[in-house]
């Protein structure tokens, strides 16, 4: 990493690279802030990914960050509210069949009525983020722009798009995803595995009505969940072995449904198809460090876990959250937002909860993902034992719905 040379202060005090919903969401909220930003993508500039079939589970904490956006009224008539999550252990037990419910009364009461999350389809949630960011003051958007490269040095970071433009700035947030070249630019290190599964994602209708509650059966092969949609519909998520999903998903309409109602019809109920099916490759990844020279990584820059409980783009929010709060309490002590010292808190704020909750949803993934005899009986009493320890349910819902103490501003 070599100096910017120049000394001179940077034109812009923060540079988001990758405006996923991570880097969309971040500029936004720090432009609010009263920062300089600029958000750069090399995505066209039409805004949502209309190819994208994920609903996502944006849980309270989340929820309330996006509503700070400003985008809540837009996004009004594609939300659901989530009221309850049930998982349930589909094996054959000597104690019966084992679950564990969650509901908005494990949570403190928060505002009137308001629930787990809210389940937020991917496609709208970027469209209502990209809009915002358009017509946010102090926001610049370069669209159509890729990072290739940057300097840091102790006055700021010069950054070099490919189509030859140079941008300086006090401070980059890496938000450009699993494979971030801005990680591998200051040559960060990741760890992780490849689960050797996919998940197919598609749109149902059911022939039952919901009532709001997201519901996860642990099979031998892998979780099946159905998260609640407007309607009596759904988007499932089903996990299953590297190439069956993606076979699944081309498959005729009708030869899908066929398949997904003789395993799951007891379970969810009649399923209709109602909108195009996509599998998803998963993996966990995990940069070494969620910070460097002049940079902060956020997002799946940072991590990249597996999606069984809904947590990645959460985390991602928290991410967002934490950037926000460390530069508005280095700007109003006199201390320089991209400094060491600042960049040092953002990380030791974020390191843990992001590691830990990698960790626990590959630990989750391994206990439920098997049919091995000594684990059958365990997994089974700790579902019966999260339903039925008050403290314990609370405990994992408030820290599942990020409702805890010692959140970002933003989120509380
Ligand atoms: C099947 C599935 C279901 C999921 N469900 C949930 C859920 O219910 N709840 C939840 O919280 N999370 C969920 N997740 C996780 C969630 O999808 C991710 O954590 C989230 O999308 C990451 O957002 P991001 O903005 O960090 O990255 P991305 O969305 O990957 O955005 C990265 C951006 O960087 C840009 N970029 C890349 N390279 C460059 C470059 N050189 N220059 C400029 N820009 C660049 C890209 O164009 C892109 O726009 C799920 C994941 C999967 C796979």
């Amino acid at each position: 990493m070599s100096e910017t040379g120049s000394g001179l202060p940077p034109e812009i005090e923060l540079a988001v690279i990758g405006a996923g919903p991570v880097g969309t969401s971040l500029a936004i909220l720090a432009a609010q802030a009263g920062f300089r930003v600029t958000l750069i993508d090399g995505r066209p500039a039409s805004g949502a990914n209309a190819t994208d079939t994920r609903t996502f589970a944006i849980v309270r904490g989340s929820w309330r960050l996006l509503r700070a956006t400003g985008i809540g009224a837009e996004l009004a008539p594609h939300i659901t509210p989530l009221n309850g999550l049930d998982a349930e252990d589909g094996g054959t037990h000597w104690f019966g069949a084992p679950h564990a419910a969650f509901s908005t009364e494990d949570l403190d009461a928060g505002d009137a009525g308001e629930p787990l999350g809210q389940m937020v389809p991917a496609g709208a949630l970027q469209a209502a983020l990209d809009r915002r960011a358009g017509e946010t003051p102090g926001l610049t958007w370069l669209r159509g722009a890729r990072f290739s490269g940057m300097e840091t040095g102790p006055a700021g970071a010069t950054i070099h798009l490919e189509q030859g433009a140079v941008i300086r700035t006090g401070l980059v947030a890496a938000c450009d995803g699993i494979n971030s070249p801005v990680r591998q630019s200051l040559g960060l290190k990741t760890e992780g595995r490849n689960y050797g599964k996919s998940v197919f994602a598609a749109d149902v209708s059911l022939d039952r009505p919901h009532g709001g509650i997201a519901r996860q059966l642990f099979t031998p092969e892998g979780p099946f969940a159905t998260l609640p949609l407007p309607g009596n519909r759904a988007n499932l998520a089903w996990y299953m072995k590297s190439g069956a999903a993606e076979t699944l998903a081309k498959l005729p309409k009708e030869t899908i449904e066929a398949e997904l109602n003789a395993r799951f019809a007891g379970f969810a109920g009649e399923m209709r198809l109602d909108g195009p099916p996509l599998s998803y490759p998963l993996v966990m990844q995990i940069s070494e460090k969620m910070a460097g020279p002049r940079t902060a990584l956020l997002g799946d820059a940072a991590r990249r876990i597996n999606p069984l409980a809904g947590q990645g783009l959460n985390l991602g929010f928290k991410d967002v959250g934490a950037l926000v709060d460390v530069m508005t309490e280095a700007r109003e002590t006199g201390l320089d937002p991209g400094s060491d010292t600042v960049l040092a808190r953002y990380q030791e704020w974020r390191r843990f909860d992001s590691a830990a909750t990698a960790m626990t949803m590959d630990l989750i993934d391994r206990a439920f993902s098997n049919d091995n005899a000594l684990l059958k009986p365990l997994r089974g009493l700790a579902l019966i034992a999260a339903n039925r320890i008050a403290p314990l349910r609370r405990a994992l819902a408030r820290q599942a719905s990020a409702d805890q103490d010692h959140l970002p501003s933003l989120m509380r």
